[in-house]
């Protein structure tokens, strides 16, 4: 069942016309369904159904609190990589103790508010930030529970950019240097080791790399019951990729099959924390075409969205299917597909065959749910798109769209 389809040769959006959208909520849109969440959702939590298991979607892949709240109706949990992002998930109604906090480099603020919320776990990626968060909780008379992001030094086979668990890796720490972390931790008075974390990378699509990261944290895991440190979580981070195009990355249920077989049995509450493959897929991003214009080498479409709106074809190269709003069946052209940036790097797609199309007509870029409007910008003084949100017939405005007023709110 698919929820963005066409209907007489218009792109539908669950119930809803895109081509009525963006003539109501104007370009460039960002457009959600809400049932393909849930279905994405439950697809993936349910393949865990044989384990002890908490699913924390990535708040970083989609962070808009009807996003959020829609999830943890599902019992989704979150996996925050800032304070932000903590108030985000607080905000949306999640549970602190379904809550999991990674990220390189936590502030001391947002250690405390993390504290005072009770979140479940903070994953913890240095020894340095180990001694912070043990300083924070005596503070406050808490004691923290952690977990260490091990990098277990495993090639995920994706985009340089999103590759976090080899060596050279900015992320978490090395199965010696873990080793060391847990000896000291299980000393420290206000922190609690209770669980093992890794996160490898994302847009995964095998699963090999998984497998081979859990099997060298399974070793760990037994090493440290030999000093007896005693893990209750095992926190498998986030990464499955999608199908932006050709790729053909395992089903979630496959996905979760493999990694159950080597977890059945064992006395661990498995965590994890998704993030593209729920909200990847559930989202599409509409934008007109201003201009046309032709040179000797290159066909543009000069379109109302851009790099500030949606970077990841600028920043990772990567590939988003693009197809017509109304389908006009010309005969097929090869296009740039460009936004108004002053930056030759702002482009959504390059030598892209697409039916011909003119100008004034609408483009949707289809995989647009994750990091598509989080990692959107004001460059170029462009506000930031509106988000919608469509349930079945009903339309959402999860997020209104930008003013020059919201812009410059905080500047002198
Ligand atoms: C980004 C991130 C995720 C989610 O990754 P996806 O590829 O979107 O599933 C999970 N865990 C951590 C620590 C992350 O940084």
């Amino acid at each position: 069942m698919h929820h963005f389809e066409y209907r007489d040769g218009v792109l539908f959006a669950e119930e809803v016309s895109v081509t009525k959208l963006t003539e109501n909520y104007g370009t460039p849109l960002y457009i959600y369904s809400a049932a393909t969440f849930r279905r994405h959702f439950k697809a993936f939590d349910s393949a865990f159904d044989g384990l002890d298991h908490l699913t924390c979607f990535s708040v970083k892949a989609n962070s808009n609190l009807s996003v959020l709240r829609m999830l943890a109706e599902e019992g989704a949990g979150m996996d925050i990589v800032s304070g932000g992002e903590l108030y985000r998930a607080l905000k949306a109604g999640v549970a602190p103790e379904k809550i999991v906090y990674s990220g390189v480099g936590k502030r001391e603020s947002e250690i405390r508010d993390a504290l005072s919320a009770g979140i479940l776990m903070f994953n913890v990626e240095s020894v340095a930030e180990l001694i912070k968060i043990d300083e924070v909780a005596g503070l406050k008379g808490v004691k923290a529970q952690v977990s260490f992001r091990i990098n277990p030094d495993v090639d995920p086979q994706t985009h340089p950019y999103i590759s976090t668990g080899m060596a050279k890796n900015k992320f978490g720490l090395d199965i010696e240097n873990s080793f060391k972390a847990y000896e000291m931790a299980a000393k420290l008075d206000n922190i609690e080791p209770v669980g093992m974390d890794c996160h490898i990378g994302s847009q995964l699509t095998s699963i090999e790399p998984f497998l081979e990261a859990l099997d060298k944290l399974l070793d760990f895991y037994e090493k440290l019951k030999g000093i007896g440190i005693k893990i209750k979580y095992l926190d498998l981070g986030g990464g499955l990729g999608i199908p932006y195009d050709e790729e053909q990355p395992p089903h979630p249920t496959e996905f979760g099959q493999a990694l159950s077989a080597k977890l059945k049995g064992l006395p661990l509450k498995v965590i994890l924390e998704p993030g593209r493959v729920i909200a990847g897929n559930a989202g599409i991003m509409v934008t007109k075409v201003l201009y046309t214009k032709s040179n000797p080498t290159k066909n543009f479409l000069i379109v109302d969205a851009a790099m500030n709106d949606l970077v990841r074809p600028s920043l990772y190269g990567s590939y988003h299917r693009i197809g017509e709003v109304e389908e006009h069946g010309r005969a097929p052209m090869v296009y740039d597909v460009v936004g108004p940036i002053c930056e030759s790097g702002d482009f959504l797609a390059r030598d892209r065959e697409l039916p011909g199309i003119k100008q004034g007509e609408r483009l949707v870029l289809y995989s647009a749910g994750a990091y598509g409007f989080t990692m959107s910008s004001n460059y170029n003084t462009r506000p930031r798109a509106c988000e919608l949100i469509v349930d079945d017939d009903k339309v959402i405005v999860a997020r209104k769209r930008e003013t020059y007023e919201d812009i410059v709110a905080n500047e002198l």
